[in-house]
This record gives structure tokens, C-alpha cells and sequence, in this order.
């Protein structure tokens, strides 16, 4: 019998409201998710590995304007873009990493790229910068990047001199894939802009290896979207790693027990994607809504916003 093989997306959690969605805009973000869903799936499907697909799903991801993720990420507190991205293989436990990233158009391709030929896991700023132009990633100008929506949000999280997760109605765009190949190999990876009008550099949770992004063959591949902050300090996604290792706990349980009793007890907002060695998915999410989507080779597809 052929393995069992799928994948998860996220497009971010937060207070998605029906009353304030369109649906012509609700249209336009599940046609985002869709495009990412199929793009891994079919790479699944082929026979590629878990890596590629969770790399080219959320490279589809990144190019989707609607997404707080390349095309599209948030402007800090100067007008600047600066991305985080990061990208685990559950084979080797290799990870590539980069932070407040500017001009790349595909952030987690340059993680990989970390992953694979820069010695080490994390790159951050001007010299992840440097590292990008020097493997001949794809770079783009500052107004690729410009979106009026992000602009706007932006604008109005200065004049409140705010540090906002995403927009006006507290949404979180990062988006993020996890997959299991027909080899049984697990992957995650996670990309974001980070939060609207952010200073000083921050860096969020969806770099961080063990808290936003993490991938383990012997249990499961996570990525999360929330309020980083909270999401570090609770080191999520290995906390259900090692709840499921050292508890043997099912996924479900160990993801719920996270996103649900510790995250909530600290105020951590927010959801994330997970699958298991044997291929089973969790999407948790203890805010108003998660844009999220799965495929599996038994059949399950499902693209989701509300509860
Ligand atoms: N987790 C991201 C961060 O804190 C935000 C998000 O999920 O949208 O950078």
C-alpha cells in the first residue's frame, strides 16, 4: 500500500469577521489558498519531497498580495519591509532561517538557501541581504513590496503610535505549509512580515526554530501565526513535538493543549498547522478565524477561514 502522503497551509489567524468580509474578498483569499494547497499537493503527488512542497506553497503564499508575507508584508515603523522566514527538514533536523530580510522577493527560498549552503541556521539584516544577492535569489525594488491596504494600516498604526498585528481588525497574515512526503519525510515552513509598525528590529516567533517553524520525523512538522512574542515564549511548536515524543500524546491532543490551555493562559493569540508522521492534520486556532487549507491522498481537502 502507498504511503500515506498531504500537506496544510495557513494564510494567519486573528479576528477574521464574516460581517466584515466580502465575498468577492473571501473568494480572492481562498483562490490564494487554493493555488498554494495545489502547487504542494501536486509536488507530493509526483513523488517530490516534503521540502519542495512546503517551499513552493508558500513561495505561492509570498506572491499573494492578500498575505502578510513577501508581496505584501507589513511596513514597519520607518516604511520599510522586513521579513522573516524559515524552513525545517524533519529528515536531517537541517533549518535555515533569515530575519528583518529586505528586497527578496521569496524569503523562504533564501531560507533554504541558509539551510542548505550557508553553514549555518540563522541570517538576519544586511548580511542575510548580502547572502540573498549573493546565491542570485530574485530581489525586488522597495515599491514591488507596496500595497495600499498595508499602507493604510500603516498609516493609521502611526498616528496611534501602535504596534500592530497586521491591520485594522487584528489579523495575522503569516503564512506558513507543513507536509509529509511519500517517503515519510516531514516538513515546515513559516514567512511574515512580522507586525505593522514594528521598531528596533523586532523579530517574531515564525524564524525562531522550536517556536514558530519546527520539523521532526519522529513526531510532526508545525508552523504557527500569532502574537510572536507569546508564541517564543511558549516555544510551541516543539512543545507539541516533545508532547507527542515524551507523552505520546496524539497530535490533536498535544496541539490543542497548547493552543488552547497554555497559549490562551498567557494571552498568546493566534492558531497553527500540523501533521504527523502518519499524515494526520490539526489546524487549532483560539482566535476568531485562521485562513487555512489541507490536502491529503485520502481525500481530505478543505479550505477554511471562520470557526
Ligand atoms: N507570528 C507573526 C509574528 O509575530 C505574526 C503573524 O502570525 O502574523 O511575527
Amino acid at each position: 500500500m502507498e504511503r500515506k502522503f498531504g500537506l496544510a497551509i495557513h494564510g494567519g489567524a486573528g479576528t477574521i469577521l464574516k460581517s466584515l468580509m466580502s465575498d468577492e474578498l473571501q473568494a480572492q483569499y481562498e483562490e490564494g489558498l487554493e493555488a498554494a494547497l495545489n502547487t504542494g499537493y501536486t509536488i507530493l503527488e509526483q513523488g517530490g519531497t516534503s521540502v519542495d512542497a512546503v517551499e513552493a506553497a508558500v513561495a505561492s503564499l509570498e506572491d499573494f498580495p492578500l498575505f502578510n508575507a513577501g508581496k505584501g508584508a507589513v511596513f514597519n515603523h520607518i516604511g520599510g519591509h522586513e521579513m522573516d522566514a524559515a524552513i525545517m527538514d524533519g529528515s536531517t533536523l537541517a533549518a535555515g532561517a533569515v530575519c528583518g530580510i529586505s528586497g527578496a522577493k521569496n524569503p523562504v527560498i533564501v531560507a533554504r538557501a541558509v539551510m542548505e549552503h550557508s553553514g549555518h541556521v540563522m541570517l538576519a539584516g544586511e548580511g542575510a541581504d548580502e547572502f540573498a544577492v549573493q546565491q542570485k535569489m530574485e530581489m525586488r525594488p522597495d515599491d514591488y513590496f507596496f500595497t495600499q491596504q498595508r499602507y493604510d494600516q500603516w498609516q493609521d498604526a502611526l498616528k496611534e503610535d501602535k504596534v500592530q498585528l497586521d491591520h485594522t481588525d487584528k489579523k495575522f497574515g503569516t503564512v506558513g505549509c507543513v507536509a509529509l512526503d511519500k517517503a515519510g519525510n516531514l516538513a515546515a515552513a513559516t514567512s511574515t512580515g512580522g507586525l505593522t509598525n514594528k521598531k528596533f528590529g523586532r523579530v517574531g516567533d515564525s524564524p525562531v526554530i522550536g517556536a514558530g517553524t519546527y520539523a521532526n520525523n519522529d513526531t510532526c512538522a508545525i508552523s504557527c501565526t500569532g502574537v510572536g512574542e507569546l508564541f517564543i515564549r511558549s516555544v510551541v511548536a516543539h512543545d507539541i513535538s516533545c508532547l507527542t515524543e515524551y507523552k505520546g500524546m496524539s497530535l490533536a491532543a498535544a496541539a490543542d493543549l497548547v493552543v488552547m490551555g497554555k497559549l490562551v493562559k498567557i494571552g498568546g493569540e493566534g492558531g497553527l498547522i500540523a501533521i504527523d508522521k502518519d499524515g494526520t492534520i490539526a489546524m487549532p486556532f483560539n482566535s476568531e478565524g485562521m485562513y487555512r487549507a489541507c490536502r491529503d491522498s485520502s481525500g481530505r481537502k478543505e479550505v477554511l477561514i471562520y470557526k
